[in-house]
């Protein structure tokens, strides 16, 4: 019997749909239908010019049917409609027509080889770059659509694997209707397989399944690690892992407050603090810091909050109970280790899911809401002195995924870029996306990169041929 979830709208905490939930034979079933459409070639063997019109057309699509898919992630995850339909939606199209480019470049090399290993012998060299196969990719609810099909389906696509996608429960209805988009765009049955279902239940079948070739993950560091147990138990898949964050924002005593103020509090507020990469522990030298507080607390108290679907809204509700009930437990945390809230810090209404955005001062690196990330609008602002006390400071985590710097000295904005281990840094910008640019952690935020010429180059196996050309046939003896 098909069991069904409720996956409900976070504004009025009212259900939304019943969705059918897949568990482990319906992963079975959907992997058992990537293998054979990825041994049939109906997608991989198909001509790069008619794989790269197809995923073109795919981009096209979400375009034309931009409104409906806003606000189709608007009422399920919560956030404006208005930044699903400039940000969500035209980012996912971006990278189906970004990657289509890439279809045509899935080429080898030839390459001079030695005769070390066979003395005297002659070979035509060259590289393959083919599909790696069945991929699993596994994805959470704070950019739903855009993660799911942008970041990880449209480079696994464009290098010709087949894929089946588990994404997150607490928000399936956009990517259900980009499914129907995708046969639409002509990609063949089987090549797409989408599955509803719990991480714990048909992720963790995805991630453990003998017959899949490569899982593409995008969620906690908790999860992640989860998973590589999984594979590392199972079939040695390979894997890209794109985790958590806890990420430092800058602001040098040199900067254009004007900007800096409002930008580095969006760098935490946008999308309600659920960006891996929010710059959620601010730095701010000594002399700019009470201004800069000030400025950020003002800046804080005017976002509008409220439904999605209002057009005044500038910040929804968090997606879940869970997710409210894990962001109040850690401004509690904050207010226990002893540090203060300048604004913000409750839960708002009766109904829905809404916490004030918050700004804490008198924080240090020991603290839990300084260390742990909480993927809500909550920021810590502290001071430093030097770039060196700086550097320290801002290195002082486990994770690595962004950074911002704030300044009008060019010499400091490089120096730091350089000395912060992250992924990404924006200077005088903060959470600025491109699908040409790669995304991706250093330490525990991951491994790998999404997005770019690194993800397409993720979702290929290179293969080495050797061809002889001098007509002698002994056994050679070189051993790997
Ligand atoms: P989770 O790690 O809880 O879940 C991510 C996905 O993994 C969901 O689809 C979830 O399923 C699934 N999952 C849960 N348990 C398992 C399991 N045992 N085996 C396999 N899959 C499982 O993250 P959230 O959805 O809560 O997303 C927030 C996290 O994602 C934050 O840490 C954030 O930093 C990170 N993130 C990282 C990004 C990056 O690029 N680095 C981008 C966006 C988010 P279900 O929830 O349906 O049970």
């Amino acid at each position: 019997m098909v069991k069904d979830f409720a996956t409900i709208d976070p504004a009025t905490e009212e259900k939304l749909a019943d969705i059918a939930q897949g568990g482990v034979e319906d992963i079975d079933r959907a992997v058992i239908a990537a293998r054979q459409a990825f041994e049939r070639g109906s997608w991989s063997s198909m001509t790069p010019s008619q794989r790269q019109r197809i995923l073109y057309r795919l981009g096209d699509l979400i375009l034309e049917n931009a409104d409906e898919l806003a606000w189709l992630e608007s009422l399920d995850n919560g956030k404006p409609v208005s930044v699903a339909r400039v940000a969500d939606i035209p980012l996912t199209a971006d990278l189906f027509h970004y990657m289509a480019g890439w279809v045509r470049t899935l080429e080898g090399s030839v390459v001079p080889v030695s005769d070390i290993a066979v003395p005297g012998a002659e070979f035509h060299a060259y590289t393959l770059r083919e599909p790696i196969g069945v991929v699993g990719l596994i994805t959470p609810w704070n950019y739903p659509l855009l993660i799911a099909a942008g970041w990880q389906m449209a480079a696994c696509l464009a290098a010709g694997n087949t894929v089946v996608l588990k994404p997150s429960e607490v928000t399936p209805l956009s990517i259900l209707r980009f499914g129907e988009l995708a046969l639409e765009a002509g990609i063949p049955e089987g090549v797409i397989n989408i599955v509803p279902g719990a991480g714990s239940d048909a992720g963790a079948r995805l991630s453990s399944h003998p017959d899949v070739d490569k899982i593409g993950f995008t969620g906690s560091t908790r999860t992640g690690r989860g998973i590589l147990k999984a594979i590392a138990d199972s079939n040695l898949k390979k894997v890209t892992l794109e985790l958590g964050g806890k990420s430092p924002d800058i602001i040098m005593d040199d900067a254009d407050l004007e900007v800096a103020i409002p930008g580095a509090a969006e760098g935490i507020f946008f999308n309600h603090g659920q960006c891996c990469c929010a710059g959620s522990r601010l730095y701010v030298q000594e002399k700019i810091f009470d201004r800069v507080v000030a400025g950020i607390s003002d800046y804080a108290k005017t976002i509008r909050l409220g439904s999605g679907q209002d057009a005044d809204t500038q910040m929804g509700p968090l997606v879940s109970k869970n997710q409210e009930n894990t962001v109040l437990g850690y401004i509690q945390s904050g207010l226990d280790e002893g540090a203060e809230i300048t604004t913000g810090g409750h839960k708002v209404g009766d109904k829905g899911f809404f916490v004030e955005p918050t700004v804490f001062v008198n924080t240090n690196s020991q603290m839990k809401m300084v260390r742990e990330e909480i993927f809500g609008p909550v920021l810590s602002i502290e001071r430093f002195s030097g770039l060196e006390d700086l550097v320290q400071k801002a290195n002082n985590t486990e994770f690595g995924l962004g950074s911002g710097i704030w300044t009008t000295d060019l010499s400091n904005a490089h120096k730091v870029a350089k000395a912060i281990r992250a992924g990404t840094v924006f200077i005088n910008c903060y959470n600025v996306f491109d699908a040409a640019m790669p995304f991706g952690g250093y330490k525990q935020s991951g491994w790998g990169r999404n997005r770019g010429k690194e993800a397409f180059e993720a979702y290929t196996e290179t293969k080495a041929v050797y061809v002889r050309l001098d007509g002698i046939h002994h056994t050679s003896f070189a051993c790997g």
